[in-house]
């Protein structure tokens, strides 16, 4: 898929391969539904899934609060000077979220909703297509985005999860410990993968 921006200019995490991955299984989602993304960052993941369902008059709600997760803040290792709000005394990414959104010309497609996951959770209520969790990702708001967010995906819709990394030297355990999770449910079938993106197919 051509990318309508240089993604080297999108603060974030989310490798090429990755990012491609994302994108056709977001295009390949049942259409009649929105997808939902827990944890925009600045927005390099929005404008990969973003970018693919644009094509078909798709809408992806994507989520954050903006604040970062444990390994963002200052201090930590993927901490960004840049995303810093003096004012607030706390980081603040949703203006690179925007700037992202509006250079990749998907102001109409991906639609910001800011707070905390399980808090907008709790209060929604619309069946999704496609949903990608990479908020954050210590075991109890990884635990929290699975349990309120996959029970909206709908038959035949799509979980794909990212970070899983079977092998604890590889990276933190809490996005795998959700996959296996969703696996042992039942409810999921792994359908492909890419690097650290796993691709789950509601049953
Ligand atoms: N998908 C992004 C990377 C996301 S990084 C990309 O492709 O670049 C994880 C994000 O999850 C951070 O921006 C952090 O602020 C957000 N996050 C962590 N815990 C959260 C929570 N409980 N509610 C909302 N957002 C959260
Ligand atoms: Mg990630």
């Amino acid at each position: 898929m051509k990318l309508p921006i240089d993604m080297d200019a999108i603060k974030g995490f989310m490798p090429e391969g990755e990012g491609q991955a994302l994108a056709e299984a977001a295009r390949n989602a049942p259409a009649e539904t929105p997808a939902l993304e827990v944890g925009s960052y600045c927005g390099k993941s929005a404008v990969y899934i973003g970018t693919a369902l644009k094509a078909r008059g798709g809408t992806l709600f994507t989520v954050d609060h903006h604040r970062g997760s444990e390994e963002n803040q200052p201090g930590w290792e993927h901490h960004d000077a840049d995303t810093w709000d003096e004012e607030a005394g706390a980081m603040d990414t949703l203006p690179f979220l925007r700037r992202s959104i509006r250079l990749a010309g998907l102001e109409d497609v991906v639609i910001p909703i800011v707070g905390a996951s399980a808090h907008i959770a709790s209060h929604w209520q619309t069946p999704l297509g496609f949903l990608f969790i990479d908020g954050g990702h210590s075991i109890e708001p990884a635990l929290a985005d699975y349990n309120s967010w996959t029970p909206f995906v709908c038959a035949g819709g799509t979980l794909a999860i990212h970070d899983v990394f079977e092998n604890p030297a590889d990276g933190g355990q809490a996005p795998f410990e959700i996959y296996k999770l969703a696996i042992a449910s039942g409810l999921f079938k792994e359908t492909s993968q890419a690097g650290s993106l796993r691709l789950l197919k509601r049953l």
